[in-house]
């Protein structure tokens, strides 16, 4: 926000090489399903810096899907988001406060009318007129009808389970009828879901849009399919013990150290579409279930009530 440098300079002071930025660009590349070939392509989207205007709203959360995306193991990858996009407001990270900031977003809204795209996190009350979940003097609700509604965005990402599906807001007895953005608004999102989203799938997502001049296609529950369209059991590098029923029976056990299947202590590989073994967290480092940790279905609609409890198998 108001920071002029190019996205090659950002880089270069950070001490990031172009060798380094094509790496990544390889993994964005990668995610996206595309060939090898096209990471100059993907590169040149981003450098080109056509800077659309972006709204980052939050509603009902945890700010873990913004501290995911701010922490990345490529710490400069948020500095490209936030460089090919222009972040005209996002309280966690913007220097205004209290009634500044909610003129920033009723300005930006207002000159960008039908011109800007929306991010979404968390969910949005909606009993008693949704009068638990307020910011700058008015309900989610009412913010959520004048931005993602009246302003006309050309897309509403959800970032995370909680604005995608209603996520632990919306879990029994949800005493605050929290709904996702979709549903509580009436409105179509693209639901980048998980508790927290992996970084790079909101990255790509704008670089699709970026490269392709629209937003990618989806499933059935509106997640883009370049990320959420194979099941974990699918891709899980621990498959062929599943196959050759050798499981892991108790945490600590012979089974979990060599490195057997988690299905009988939980996991929820099978029911769950994301691509965490391919994408992997921590720079590729690893991800929950190649750390010997059951996935518990973060990714997938109403998965607080659905698919726990999370250390027992069905
Ligand atoms: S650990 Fe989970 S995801 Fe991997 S093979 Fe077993 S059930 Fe499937
Ligand atoms: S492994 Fe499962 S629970 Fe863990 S982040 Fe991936 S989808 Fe979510």
């Amino acid at each position: 926000m108001g920071d002029k440098r190019t996205i090659e300079e950002r880089l270069s002071e950070n001490g990031v090489s172009r060798r380094e930025f094509l790496k990544y660009c390889g993994l964005l590349t990668a995610v996206l399903g595309l060939p090898h070939t096209a990471v100059p392509r993907v590169a040149a989207a981003i450098l080109k810096k056509r800077r659309p205007s972006v709204v980052w709203l939050h509603f009902a959360e945890c700010t873990g899907c913004t501290e995911a995306f701010l922490r990345t193991t490529y710490p400069w990858a948020s500095d490209i988001i936030l460089d090919i996009i222009s972040l005209d407001y996002h309280q966690t990270i913007m220097a205004a406060a209290g009634l500044q900031a909610e003129a920033i977003l009723e300005k930006t809204v207002t000159e960008n009318k039908g011109n800007f795209m929306a991010i979404v996190e968390g969910a949005i009350p909606t009993r008693d007129s949704g009068v638990y979940g307020r910011s700058g003097g008015r309900t989610f609700l009412e913010i959520g009808r004048k931005v993602l509604i009246d302003s006309k965005p050309v897309a509403v990402i959800c970032l995370g389970s909680c604005a995608s599906f209603g996520g632990l807001q919306a879990a029994a007895p949800n005493p605050t009828g929290a709904k996702s953005v979709g549903e509580a608004l009436g409105v179509k999102t693209i639901n980048v879901s998980g508790c927290p989203p992996n970084a790079v799938n909101i990255v790509a997502v704008m670089v699709h849009y970026l490269l392709l001049g629209r937003l990618p296609a989806l499933d059935e529950y509106d997640r883009p399919l370049f990320a959420y369209g194979k099941t974990v059991h699918d891709q899980c590098p621990r498959r062929s013990h599943f196959e050759n029923e050798e499981f892991v029976l108790a945490f600590g056990d012979e089974g979990a150290m060599k490195g057997w299947c988690l299905r009988l202590v939980g996991c929820k590989g099978p029911e769950t579409f994301n691509n965490c073994p391919t994408v992997r967290f921590n720079d590729g480092a690893s991800w929950p279930v190649e750390a010997g940790h059951p996935c518990i279905g973060c990714a997938e609609p109403n998965f607080w009530d659905t698919l726990s409890p999370f250390y027992e198998a069905e």
